[in-house]
């Protein structure tokens, strides 16, 4: 078993990289990419501990944007000392995540919600991002789930929705490729769940050089996976796979088996992956 999508308290995770390691290693979770949004810190920190016998894989998730939808992309590989250009450019994705944020609580603040950037800040720490928004909504009382507060302020179709400055897919794919990385479409199964326009992203994303296609994720079902290796076999992609793990920020999602135990994926991923590397 292997987890090639998580997050740490270097992003919205709740376990710090060291305690995600405990964990995997609890878990007999083999491989392990830190895919934190934003940030490589995640990954570099549980790189200083000693853990023999899991493999573990330098990741980032990055929020896209591509035909006016915001598309997460994974990244896999790219090593300590990208090549110039890269650090500079995430952090400038940093920069566009707090000014988003900034916006974000004014935009709340004008609802008459009664919310302070300290708090966000409190409680985010690292990199402070919706969902740390919407635990302190749930908090105050102002929601009554995690998901509502989503659905009603901080998602697309939420009164607050503030979109981030982001880069396009296309500029992201052909930076990853400049700093020796792969590229991963991030769930696919967010973007539309009709598959005419899945293969339509596939196969135009496939031609813009994007690498693999994250064919299993918690929140994908059994015909997902089905179509989505399917295409990746179409349009001469990898697959990825991982459980999206967040710690509590996402209690029903388990490290390396995901949902109700709707995930095994097995190290041949992985190693087909590094042959394209
Ligand atoms: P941010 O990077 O701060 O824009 O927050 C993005 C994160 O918020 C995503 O990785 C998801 O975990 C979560 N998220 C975004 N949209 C939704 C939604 N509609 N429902 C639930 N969670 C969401
Ligand atoms: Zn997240
Ligand atoms: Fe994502
Ligand atoms: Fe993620």
């Amino acid at each position: 078993m292997i987890d090639l999508h998580t997050h740490t308290t270097e992003s919205d995770g709740t376990l710090s990289p060291v305690e995600l390691l405990q964990l995997a290693n609890t878990i007999g979770v083999e491989a392990l990419a830190v895919t934190d949004h934003d940030t490589f810190a995640g990954h570099d920190q549980a790189a200083l501990v000693k853990n023999a016998g899991l493999d573990l894989v330098r990741g980032i998730e990055l929020s896209t944007r591509y035909k006016s939808r915001s598309v997460h992309l994974l990244a896999y590989f790219i090593k300590g000392q990208p090549p110039e250009g890269f650090s500079d450019w995430v952090a400038g994705l940093q920069a566009s995540r707090k000014a988003r944020n900034q916006e974000l609580v004014a935009a709340l603040q004008a609802k008459g919600i009664d919310i302070t950037m300290a708090e966000v800040v409190q409680h985010g720490k690292k990199l402070p991002g919706r969902p740390h928004f919407a635990v302190l909504l749930l908090k105050k009382k102002y929601v009554t789930s995690i998901q509502r507060a989503f659905d009603e302020y901080l998602g697309e179709s939420g009164v607050c929705y503030i979109p981030r400055d982001e880069p396009s897919l296309e500029e992201a794919v052909a930076r990853i490729a400049a700093a020796g990385g792969l590229s991963s479409l991030a769930h696919p199964g967010r973007i539309s769940r009709d598959p005419g326009v899945i293969e339509e992203y596939v196969r135009d994303m496939h031609k813009i050089g994007l690498h693999a296609i994250e064919a299993y994720h918690s929140e994908h079902h059994v015909r997902d996976v089905l179509l989505y290796t399917e295409l990746a076999s179409r349009y001469s992609l990898a697959i990825t796979g991982g459980s999206d793990f967040h710690g509590e920020a996402k209690p029903l999602i388990a490290l390396g088996t995901g949902c109700g135990h709707n995930l095994d994926i097995n190290r041949s991923v992985l190693e087909r992956l590094r042959l394209l590397a």
